[in-house]
């Protein structure tokens, strides 16, 4: 296959639009952090995720699942944008210099990838074909995840398949989860729940825990969150949890939501410093603001 199978839009570290290939479930994104190019797997084409988080940068975002998923088609679309970017120019016609590497493979929708029935499917299919390229070991198979299906043992047992492959779990909780509605990611959390499945997903493959954090109408999180928030990563190996570390997020790119206006970046030096508190705790923590 060549790129002309592909768009010609060049690819800036500021666009994820993932329609930028026209295809319905890969889409290519160049990840300023990873410092390379990373392929994302929307496994929720239509759109709609079971939260709704404030900071969400998925547009029309509603309430709901993926639909059922084209592994064929996903399959295709995933063989042909890794031979045009092992075999053809993708780099040289879509990527700046300086970020031309493929990093990962992600699971990262427009909604929650493991809401899908389809997706231990798509964590094998995907291990097959990055085999096919001889690619497995080289790139990173990510799952960016809320965290929320992780009582269910297929999810648990695809997690586990992607250790295998050497992945990874991104597991977003913002705040310390407290029982009842959480305004963040706008759902009901129960707190030991999110534990468990924090827990779930740790022993299943490695995980980071991947926060964000912003200014909500001009008041950024409080003392009191912040501290309850470290005192919630602090317990966790008590609780027999290990987690890789924290991804740690300010507002880089504008939420989709009609809360956007309410939302602000944090500064730098209070995200440095918060991070500060994080490495305190033991933790590695990748800020990125
Ligand atoms: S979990 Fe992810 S996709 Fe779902 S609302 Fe939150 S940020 Fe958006």
């Amino acid at each position: 296959m060549t790129n002309s199978k592909l768009s010609s839009i060049a690819l800036r570290t500021d666009n994820h639009d993932r329609d930028s290939a026209g295809f319905t479930y890969v889409y290519p994104v160049v990840s300023r952090r990873a410092g390379g190019v990373s392929i994302g797997i929307n496994l929720n084409p239509n759109n709609a995720c079971n939260w709704r988080c404030l900071y969400c940068q998925v547009p029309d975002l509603k309430r709901g699942g993926p639909p059922p998923i084209d592994l064929v088609q996903l399959e295709s679309e995933l063989v042909t944008m890794l031979d045009d970017i092992v075999h053809g120019d993708f780099m040289l016609q879509r990527v700046p210099e300086g970020v031309r590497r493929l990093n990962d493979v992600a699971f990262s929708g427009n909604g929650e990838p493991t809401m899908s029935a389809e997706f231990p499917k798509a964590v094998a299919l995907v291990g097959e074909v990055l085999t096919r390229f001889g690619l497995l070991g080289a790139v990173k198979l990510v799952l960016i995840s809320n965290g929320s299906q992780f009582y269910k043992a297929q999810v648990q047992q695809a997690v586990a398949g992607m250790r295998a492959l050497g992945g990874e779990v991104w597991f977003k909780i913002d705040r310390a989860p407290q029982d009842g509605f959480s305004v963040t990611n706008q759902v009901q959390l129960n707190r030991a729940a999110v534990t468990r499945h924090l827990a779930a997903a740790c022993a299943a493959c490695p995980t980071w825990v991947q926060t964000c954090m912003f200014g909500l109408d001009g008041a950024l999180p409080s003392e009191a969150e912040i501290t309850a928030y470290l005192d919630y990563l602090a317990c966790l190996p008590a609780q027999g949890i290990r987690i890789e570390g924290v991804l740690l997020y300010g507002l880089a790119r504008p939420s989709m939501q009609t809360e956007a206006p309410r939302l602000t970046a944090a500064p730098a030096a209070w995200m440095e410093a918060l991070a500060a508190q994080i490495r305190a705790l033991g933790l590695t923590v990748k800020l990125s603001v």
